[in-house]
């Protein structure tokens, strides 16, 4: 409000504005004094004092000087008494008093309004018009009264006894005054500030004003007239005619319909005319006022106050009922938008709805023709697996066969080993190329089950010396004695990491030394997260080998990355450090290597291995052996066995024939499931080596047959041999009940083993 205050005097100069004050403060004066007092020297309207007040709200404090030198050039000539040098100036004294006083009281009074109101209008809300009589209309008067009258008792213009009547007097006029004339000049300053200014404090406000007042159209302008005729008409008969007619208070009807139709500006207006109007009358001895005697004066004045109070009141709730309205369309508008955002947002969901699930439409067919074309793919490596391993099962098996033949020469004995060797590196090959596709396909899975390190270890090394038997290079074992005793882990799969690493080593190391070393990295630890204990466990293979580039060292765990001596390479498939470091991997470890050309390198596989508490190892669960040939011809004499051969494929028969009678054993054949178990009537066999793919009956079909069957008890041990040769296929036979499984081509010595197997009645793992 004060920083307003500043702009305006901007734009009028104070002094300026000071002067024009003062002028209008004196004339005004002048001009009541003139013609509203009455016969006894009363004023009962001080019109002065509401210009004051109204510049002192719109200007601020700044223009008090006005309205002191306005007050003091009014009463100086009233008061001036230059009978002497003594009362010219106690008089000048006494109304510079009277002058401050009515400042004092303009600035108290508008300060304090200005202090509780937040608009710049304080006919816009019921509460600040009662703020502005109370401030303006009762503290103005009140100071400038009392200020005033002190003045004149001190200068003996009046004395103490009748300073109340004075006072009185003095205050209602003020009162009067003020309400008259501070609304009407408030309401213009209203129009200017929202309009000619162009400030647009409220905008609804605005654009409601600009409306009703504005816009004025023809019939609003013979409704205005009709209403000024009316009131002016009704106000002349009522309060300037030596008769009375008691119209006047059909006045407030007339104010009630220019508040509601013309708004604060006319209807203040109007208060003017009509209070000039009753004052003129009145002073002069005429209308309804005049009649009532000494209390004409107040009568008028209560009429005054009333008919302001009354329209006052109306402009505030008529102007608070419209900025209801106006925050409520605005709200209604907001409500609107929001609305329309939200049937936006809707349809933009209901559209990404339809996009997602489009997408997930095609998501859930690409996962489709992705399974189908897994299950494929596994299909056909299953297939292919089967499909290679039957014509390779009686390359091996009769070459295993022939080199035991005395009938042959050395030359061709030599050729028969390149035949066995060249099958066997195609049958490493199968199995390589399986195990990485079933890697790559995810299929590879983890069998834990707890395994004796020990024995573990020892089986390893007993296979690695074979192994180094033909070559004339040391192999040391180093293994730490805090290793864990019983270890749970997948021993197939690390089993195949070490031997090939272990391989590698003996491979590409032609003097020299291999050191196998295994330890403890970290003292065994409970894991809580986990509920187990763990052991970080490190094996390493050093050797004194040929060593490899510094260049390869990482691109030798690719698949197909061989470097180095050709000759060599050709033993090998390439596949074997990119298998390892998946399954290293699996196991949550890793292999790395460090290395030197022509001195050697070191392979380390570290892991995290979980240790069981539970010491359930009772027997080697691990008995892989040598590819030393060795055919035990008396096996048959120290375990004689009445076997059984299903077998539909002929080849396959006539290997296995050959291989049981290279151990002394003789060996019926049932083409299918059917004949098994027909021939299972008839007689009784020790054990049954059992194919899956047979036609009618198939391998595990018969199997689970057998097992119902009370009347073949004790039943005979059936192992499978079968060229079905992944995971999964294991599996099936083992949980159809058979006893055993080799796949085929059939290792000679495997073969051995399930058989004595047969009579421990214990399982082999291969
Ligand atoms: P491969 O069947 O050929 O041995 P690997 O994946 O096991 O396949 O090994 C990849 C290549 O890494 C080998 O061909 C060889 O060049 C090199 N390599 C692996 N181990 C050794 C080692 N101990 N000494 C020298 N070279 C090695």
């Amino acid at each position: 409000m004060f920083v307003l205050s500043q702009q305006r005097l901007k734009i009028v100069p104070n002094v300026v504005a000071i002067v024009i004050l003062a002028l209008i403060y004196y004339g005004t004066a002048e001009i009541s004094r003139h013609l509203a007092t009455t016969p006894q020297s009363v004023t009962p309207v001080w019109p002065p004092d509401g210009f004051a007040v109204a510049a002192v709200f719109i200007f601020g404090s700044r223009i008090s000087p006005g309205v002191l030198i306005g007050s003091f050039l009014a009463n100086i000539w009233a008061f001036f008494d230059g009978n002497s040098w003594y009362s010219a100036i106690t008089s000048i004294l006494m109304v510079l008093g009277i002058a401050i006083g009515t400042s004092f009281g303009s600035g108290i009074g508008n300060y304090l309004l200005r202090r509780s109101i937040k608009e710049k209008n304080p006919f816009r809300r019921l509460n600040d018009v009662y703020k502005f009589f109370l401030f303006n209309c009762v503290f103005t008067p009140m100071i400038n009264a009392t200020i005033g009258v002190v003045c004149l008792v001190l200068d003996r213009k009046v004395f103490w006894a009748s300073f109340g009547t004075n006072w009185l007097t003095w205050m209602i006029s003020n009162v009067a005054g003020i309400c008259i004339f501070t609304p009407v000049i408030l309401s213009f300053y209203d129009i200017y500030f929202r309009t000619i200014k162009g400030i647009k404090v409220n905008k609804n406000l605005t654009d409601n004003f600009q409306k009703e007042v504005i816009s004025i159209n023809l019939a609003r302008i013979i409704e205005l007239s009709s209403l000024i005729i009316i009131v002016i008409a009704i106000s002349f008969l009522s309060f300037y005619q030596e008769h009375e007619y008691q119209l006047e208070y059909i006045l407030i009807p007339c104010l009630v319909w220019a508040v509601i139709r013309f708004g604060q500006i006319v209807s203040t207006s109007l208060i003017v005319v009509v209070s000039i109007l009753a004052v003129l009358g009145t002073v002069n001895g005429l209308g309804v006022f005049a009649s009532k005697g000494s209390y004409s004066l107040l009568l008028l004045q209560s009429f005054i106050v009333v008919i302001v109070v009354t329209t006052l009141s109306l402009v505030a709730i008529l102007a608070e009922k419209q900025q209801a309205i106006a925050n409520l369309q605005k709200s209604k508008l907001k409500l609107l938008n929001k609305s329309s955002q939200l049937e936006e947002s809707k349809l933009n969901l209901n559209d990404t709805a339809l996009i997602l699930e489009k997408q997930n439409i095609a998501l859930t067919e690409a996962k489709q023709i992705a399974e189908n074309a897994n299950r494929t793919k596994t299909e056909f490596l299953s297939n292919m697996s089967h499909e290679l391993r039957t014509p390779l099962n009686a390359i091996l098996g009769f070459a295993q066969l022939l080199q035991e033949s005395k009938n042959i020469d050395y030359q061709e004995k030599l050729d028969i080993q390149t035949i066995y060797k060249s099958g066997k590196h195609l049958l490493n090959l199968i199995d390589d190329i399986l195990d990485i596709s079933k890697i790559e396909a995810g299929k590879m899975e983890l069998h834990f089950q707890d395994v004796s390190l020990s024995v573990f270890l020892k089986d390893l090394v007993d296979i690695i010396q074979v192994q180094d038997n033909q070559n004339s290079i040391d192999f040391i074992c180093d293994f730490s004695p805090d290793l864990p005793q019983i270890i749970y882990t997948d021993a197939k799969r690390l089993r195949q990491v070490l031997l090939n690493l272990l391989s590698n080593a003996i491979k590409f190391t032609n003097k020299g030394h291999v050191i196998f070393k295994v330890k403890l990295l970290e003292p065994t630890k409970f894991d809580t997260t986990l509920s187990n204990y763990f052991s970080l466990i490190q094996f390493e293979i050093e050797d004194s080998g040929i060593g490899i580039n510094q260049n390869k060292l990482e691109s030798i765990f690719l698949p197909f990355e061989q470097v180095g001596d050709k000759k060599i390479n050709s033993q090998g498939t390439g596949l074997g450090l990119a298998i390892s470091q998946k399954i290293a991997e699996m196991m949550s470890g890793k292999i790395t290597v460090s290395s030197q050309k022509d001195v050697g390198s070191v392979f380390r596989f570290t892991v995290s291995i979980q240790v069981s508490e539970l010491d359930i190892f009772s027997r080697q669960c691990v008995c892989i052996v040598g590819e030393k040939s060795v055919f035990d011809l008396n096996l048959a004499n120290n375990l004689p066995l009445k076997i059984l051969i299903a077998e539909d494929n002929i080849v396959n028969q006539k290997v296995a024939i050959k291989i049981l009678n290279k151990l002394g054993y003789k060996a019926d054949i049932a083409i299918n499931g059917v004949e098994v178990l027909e021939l299972l009537q008839k007689q009784k066999y020790d054990v049954i080596l059992m194919d899956v793919q047979m036609p009618e009956i198939d391998g595990i079909e018969a199997t689970k047959q057998i097992i119902q069957s009370t009347d073949l008890y004790p039943r005979p041990y059936i192992i499978a041999m079968t060229a079905n040769a992944m995971d999964s296929d294991r599996k099936i036979c083992l949980d159809a009940g058979m006893d055993d499984y080799i796949s085929k081509p059939v290792s000679v010595n495997l073969l051995v083993e399930a058989l004595l197997g047969s009579q421990s009645g214990l399982k082999m793992e291969r």
